[in-house]
């Protein structure tokens, strides 16, 4: 049991909580226009039960459910977003499936062996369960295993690369060094200096994976989009969960809602909500293509956090990402979208200053939970109440994993990812929102700064 695990009969017991659902996003992704046919939308109407009810189809809630479907396939199990599956922050996110994230900012990320070799166990776990999908489950979303580059721009940014390279060599882990004309050659971009290659990582297209794992769940999986749960009362023997047209009356809730899970009554004020933001160019042609270097798709992770993530995608598009703002009550506007758009086409003109006219096709934001801490929530609630969270930046393996273990536990597993999760910080309470949101502000502007050429 850990701190999260609260007996039956507390406080949210038999109290109907109103839930502030999530706010729509002010643009369209790129990936999400270019992934292919909607999911069929199958209405949620009046008042049905289930076993098991996981609300949130991100990473988290998309593996929770199969899991839980795959491990009772007698029970009944309900999946309900409230927008559109693929249209999340899981849909809009870079598609690196990470396994090992270099975090240059942590002091002794080098020196933290047991940490390092934990995060990586939770999130092969991850890797190993959204691969199965692909190839068990057939499951399309332009998957590519070849790893990622942590690219360095200057010389600050070598010393980054240098330093994670020395995490690796702590963990046994392989890698390879790119040099200038290698990096240059195959990105067709003068900016970068040198690269680290790690192999880990998997590059794929979000979207179209969250679109037809969904249509691959289990057959005793029912989905439900645009169905916000817009009240809760946890109770015995069912929770009753409220929609805007009916009820679900469940056994067992399973909260994967990212940063929304404090909208239910758990960790009240405790999300400290970021938005990052992307840029998609449009289908580059033959002619262009031959100035953006020879390898054909790719990933770049910046050697600075704060800097720009890159990839050439598998139809021939440039995608960046960069800039965190603070996100006042979880929301963004369009205003934000087009401020970070103009940051995203200064990093595009720095790389390939002979294509900046092309502009972008689409720009969007995402939403990232943090906690002051680096907490995460992962655990029993409340009664037959589940919940997982707070993934930070690197959610599509951890995602995954929590996603998954958080099923088990429901289920009644253990597992060794679950006893590593039982293990880690839960979110600590942040100072009060104004404060909070002034020092995020400060502190992402200070950092975006200091990365310099990285961004
Ligand atoms: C631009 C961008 C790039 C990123 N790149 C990467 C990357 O390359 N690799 C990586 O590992 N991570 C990346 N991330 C982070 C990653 O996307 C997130 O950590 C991850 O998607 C979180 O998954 P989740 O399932 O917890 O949450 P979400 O995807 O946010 O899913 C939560 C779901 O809950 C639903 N919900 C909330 N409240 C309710 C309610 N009341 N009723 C019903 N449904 C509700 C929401 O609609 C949402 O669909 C990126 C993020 C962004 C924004």
């Amino acid at each position: 049991m850990n701190e999260f695990n609260v007996n039956p009969g507390n406080h949210h017991k038999a109290k109907r909580i109103v839930v502030e659902p999530p706010h729509a996003e002010p643009t369209a992704s790129g990936w999400y226009s270019t992934s292919g046919p909607e999911l069929n939308l199958v209405p949620q109407n009046g008042d049905v039960s289930c076993d098991c009810l996981v609300i949130g189809g991100g990473w988290m809630g998309l593996h929770a459910a199969r899991r839980y479907a795959e491990l009772n396939p007698d029970t009944s199990v309900m999946l309900v977003d409230a927008g559109r599956i693929g249209n999340n922050a899981s849909g809009r996110c870079m598609g690196f499936v990470i396994d090992l994230a270099h975090n240059p900012r942590k002091k002794d990320f080098v020196e933290d062996i047991k940490g390092n070799n934990e995060e990586l166990y939770v999130n092969l776990d991850g890797i190993a369960y959204i691969r199965s999908a692909v190839e068990e489950h057939r499951v399309d979303c332009d998957w590519d295993p070849q790893g990622k580059y942590h690219s360095a721009a200057t010389a600050h940014g070598v010393r980054d690369l240098r330093r994670f390279s020395e995490a690796l060599d702590v963990l046994g882990q392989r890698y390879s060094w790119v040099e200038r004309e290698e990096i240059q050659a195959f990105t067709g971009s003068r900016h970068y200096i040198k690269a680290l290659h790690h192999p880990g990582t998997i590059l794929l297209q979000p979207a179209k994976y969250m679109k037809s794992a969904t249509k691959s769940l289990p057959a005793n999986v029912t989905v439900h989009e645009n169905t916000p749960i817009t009240a809760v009362q946890f109770g015995i023997p069912k929770h009753v969960c409220e929609t805007p047209t009916g009820t679900i009356r469940a056994s067992k809730v399973i909260i994967c809602a990212s940063g929304y899970l404090t909208k239910f009554g758990f960790f009240e004020n405790y999300a400290i909500p970021l938005y990052t933001f992307a840029s998609m160019t449009r289908q580059l042609t033959e002619q262009e293509l031959s100035q953006v270097g020879s390898k054909g798709a790719y990933g770049l992770i910046p050697a600075n956090s704060f800097g720009t993530t890159v990839r050439r995608t598998i139809d021939n598009r440039l995608f960046l990402r960069n800039v965190y703002s603070y996100a006042t009550d979880f929301k963004t506007t369009k205003q934000d979208v087009l401020k970070a758009r103009v940051q995203q086409q200064i990093a595009f003109d720095r790389r390939w200053p002979e294509l900046s006219s092309i502009g972008f096709e689409a720009s969007w934001g995402g939403l990232l939970t943090l906690a002051q801490n680096g907490g995460m929530v992962f655990g029993e609630l409340d009664h037959n109440v589940y919940g997982a969270a707070f993934c930070n930046g690197t959610g599509v393996a951890r995602g995954a994993a929590f996603g998954k273990a958080v099923a088990e536990l429901a289920a009644g597993k253990s597992s060794p990812v679950i006893d590593i999760l039982k293990t880690r910080a839960s979110p600590s309470k942040p100072y009060p929102k104004p404060v909070t949101a002034m020092g995020v502000r400060m502190v992402t502007a200070y950092r975006f700064r200091q990365a310099g050429a990285e961004v």
